[in-house]
């Protein structure tokens, strides 16, 4: 039954984020599971609910907006991961409670405006492009600073900290480190910025050990993704 593939998969991730954790002597409850639930029909959200995940991460608004409304009457913080064009932001705003993709100031002032003129309050994560090259999505690291401060003063939005993807070129340790180096950065110009949103399924241990806050893991939870058709 779908259920206990699901429920064995949570298991397996909470036991690696468990173990990431005692490796480096963190505490497994300064790490946060987001389920990112791309491609999957909402049964498996719900049933992720009712194992008790309480977020849930998506990747394309065509995709995640249907799906946020049908599931509105779960526990569930939605969390939006990835690129977001400013067309969509009005709806990404409607349902989601983090973007974690913010990566230019005219994407901070279209959600700003939203989430005001929706009277919510939206977490933003800076999206970091960790090769230095923006092509995939994320700011440059020398470009980071100056973006958190414009969050910071806009209205609607509160600035939550740092998310990457580690380059596939490059070991995602070496790339995880310099990610913890901006975010202790941003930290101090920005105290309450404490989250850190690295770690899929292929990489959790090495973001969590320097120091993920939040990982967000799809295929290790619900098994393989079948081959995205646009
Ligand atoms: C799909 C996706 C994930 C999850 O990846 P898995 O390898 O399936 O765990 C994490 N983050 C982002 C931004 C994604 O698009």
């Amino acid at each position: 039954m779908r259920r206990d593939e699901i429920a064995a998969g949570l298991a397996e991730v909470d036991e690696r984020i468990t173990a990431a954790c005692h490796a480096v002597g963190r505490d497994r409850s300064e790490v946060t599971l987001i389920a990112v639930t791309k491609t999957r029909p909402a049964g498996d959200v719900r049933i992720l609910a009712e194992l008790g995940v309480r977020d849930v991460g998506e990747n394309r608004d065509q995709e995640a907006a249907p799906k946020a409304r049908e599931l509105a009457g779960l526990p569930l913080t939605w969390h939006f991961v990835g690129q977001l064009q400013t067309n969509k932001v009005r709806s990404v705003v409607g349902y989601a409670d983090v973007i974690h993709s913010v990566d230019r100031l005219r994407l901070v002032e279209a959600i700003s405006k939203e989430a005001v003129r929706q009277g919510r309050e939206i977490t933003c994560l800076l999206q970091v492009a960790l090769d230095d090259d923006p092509g995939r999505g994320g700011a440059r690291p020398a470009d980071l600073l100056a973006l958190a401060d414009e969050v910071a003063l806009a209205g609607g939005v509160r600035l939550g900290g740092v998310m990457a993807v580690a380059p596939l070129d490059e070991e995602p340790a070496k790339a995880f480190a310099r990610l913890r180096d901006l975010a202790v950065a941003l930290q101090e110009q920005h105290p309450r910025a404490t989250m850190v949103s690295a770690g899929m399924s292929a990489d959790l241990a090495e973001a969590i050990a320097y120091g993920a806050t939040h990982v967000r893991v799809g295929t290790a939870l619900l098994g393989r993704r079948k081959p995205f058709v646009r």
